[in-house]
């Protein structure tokens, strides 16, 4: 068991705290880093630091490194372990790496969007998503076991005892972006997530509909850590401007912390004491523990900001109103309790889909007849595709599928065709991250995290087009597996009829 884990077993409340490591370990910035863990660690402050992996899409020492650097003062901090800068064999690679320095406590996400690099901006890898990365790890945790093709198949490797967390965004304002955000959170729970941390917020009432919908969901007993932001004004200001994905800060709530700023001590007390009321209000609410961000690395503050908090929690209802922040049209999934601005466990009606236009049916249609093991046509299709497959015509029946396909769908020649599952919108070219399993938590009334105010959020799309029963399939039950670029440029029309794409284990 990791210390975290003891903790989260035995105590009723745990507290973390995030570092945020920077470009080079020759600053003062790094030593603050490595003097405040010390200092934390000889009080026994947190249950656990977490270190940040290439945090906002920016390069910074790599989390192993600190966490190693940092490993003799505080055992088994939680790892940061994004999607965005590795493909799966570097994934693996440093999976290893962790297990062989003892760093077992995961904090697997998608991650931000790569903004900038040596020279230019990095190259978005997103080869697996945080499900595909978390169900990964749950299968080294097993032991992997190699396929019969690769080289040593047949063999199971050791067992690695991760111990893997996942994240989640409630602070979400539209139906689509809430039900989606939820939905991503049950299946990362199904791949194996053993905790859950949440982005960070201001607003109780959506604090507490996560907590509901887990146990409504069969979920109560995950531990769900709430993320908590002390907030000083040069970071107010730039979370206002959006600069942080899926990040909310208010006009009503900017104009509070510059007010604040004017006092003596710059709003430092300020900062402390609403994050110490809603570290109260969060444990008030239910959850098992909160996460600590932002907050200055300075041991003397964090002790006040505990302090304080242990002394607001008797009194944590009191706090509710100063945390209702949220636009005034937000969509909750429970109706309101008028008594205290909280949710009554009654679920709100979802929208209809919508948004189907002549494309979408006609896609279904030739779904349907082409493309379904339990069509008609399918046993007399196939004899063909084989025959095809293994003549010349093969080059020119793939480029005709692609030349369709570009035009209509923007294909992108994945050679394993998910536009089925995703109501005929392309992930490949329509996720600046190429997600399989649900959307990232960086969306924004809607749009993509990447191209706000042009493109929209893909899954807001997808939602929109489905069904409510169609979404619960879709969004929730069905896990595509990460793409297999063994198939890049070849048929997948083909590759459905010979069986080499993931349809079927994907089961009809
Ligand atoms: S399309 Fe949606 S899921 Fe994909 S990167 Fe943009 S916000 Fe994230």
């Amino acid at each position: 068991m990791t210390r975290f884990q003891k903790s989260l077993s035995e105590k009723d409340f745990v507290v973390t705290f995030e570092l945020v490591p920077g470009r080079s370990t020759r600053t003062r910035h790094y030593r603050e880093i490595v003097r405040f863990a010390e200092a934390v660690a000889e009080d026994g402050l947190f249950d656990a630091l977490s270190i940040t992996d290439n945090a906002g899409g920016h390069p910074a020492l790599a989390p192993e490194a600190l966490g190693r650097g940092l490993r003799i003062v505080c055992p088994e901090p939680i790892i940061h372990f994004s999607c965005k800068d590795k493909n799966r064999n570097q994934i693996e690679s440093d999976l290893l790496a962790l297990d062989r320095e003892k760093l077992h406590t995961l904090l697997i996400l998608t991650g931000d969007y790569p903004r900038y690099g040596y020279r230019g901006r990095a190259k978005p890898v997103f080869d697996l998503d945080s499900v595909s990365l978390l169900r990964m790890v749950s299968e080294m945790r097993e032991g992997f076991r190699l396929p019969p093709e690769v080289p040593g198949g047949g063999l199971t490797l050791p067992p690695v005892p991760f111990f893997p967390g996942c994240v989640v965004n409630p602070f979400k304002w539209s139906e689509a972006e809430t039900v989606l955000q939820y939905f991503k959170l049950l299946r990362k729970l199904r791949a194996g997530a053993r905790f859950v941390i949440t982005q960070v917020g201001f607003s109780a009432r959506k604090f507490q509909e996560l907590l509901f919908f887990l146990r409504e969901e069969g979920h109560e007993g995950i531990p769900v850590l709430a993320g908590i932001l002390v907030m000083d004004l040069r970071l107010a200001r730039i979370l206002h401007r959006g600069a942080v994905p899926g990040i909310t800060v208010s006009e009503r709530l900017l104009r509070t912390v510059e007010r604040e700023a004017g006092a003596p001590d710059g709003g430092r007390e300020a900062a402390l004491r609403r994050a110490a009321k809603l570290m109260a209000v969060c444990r008030g609410l239910g959850f098992r523990g909160v996460h600590i961000c932002g907050a200055p690395l300075d041991p003397v503050a964090a002790r006040e900001l505990l302090q304080m908090a242990r002394e607001f929690f008797p009194r944590w209802p009191e706090f509710l109103p100063e945390f209702a922040e949220h636009p005034a049209e937000t969509f909750f999934l429970y109706r309101e309790d008028p008594e205290n601005g909280l949710n009554r466990p009654e679920r709100q009606a979802l929208s209809p889909g919508k948004a189907r236009g002549l494309l979408y049916h006609f896609s279904r249609f030739i779904h349907r007849c082409f493309f379904s093991r339990k069509s008609r046509l399918f046993p007399y299709l196939r004899p063909l595709a084989e025959r095809v497959a293994a003549s010349a015509l093969e080059k020119h029946f793939t480029r005709l599928e692609y030349w369709l396909k570009k035009g209509l769908f923007d294909c992108q020649e994945c050679g394993d065709c998910v536009l089925a599952e995703m109501a005929f919108l392309c992930p490949q070219s329509k996720c600046a991250k190429y997600l399989l399993n649900g959307p990232c938590g960086g969306s924004r009334e809607g749009w993509c995290e990447v191209y706000p105010g042009k493109r929209r959020c893909v899954y807001v799309r997808i939602y929109e087009r489905l069904s409510p029963e169609e979404r619960r399939e879709k969004l929730l039950r069905l896990e595509l597996p990460p793409r297999n670029w063994a198939l890049f440029r070849t048929s997948s029309w083909l590759n459905f009829y010979l069986g080499k794409d993931s349809t079927g284990p994907r089961a009809e």
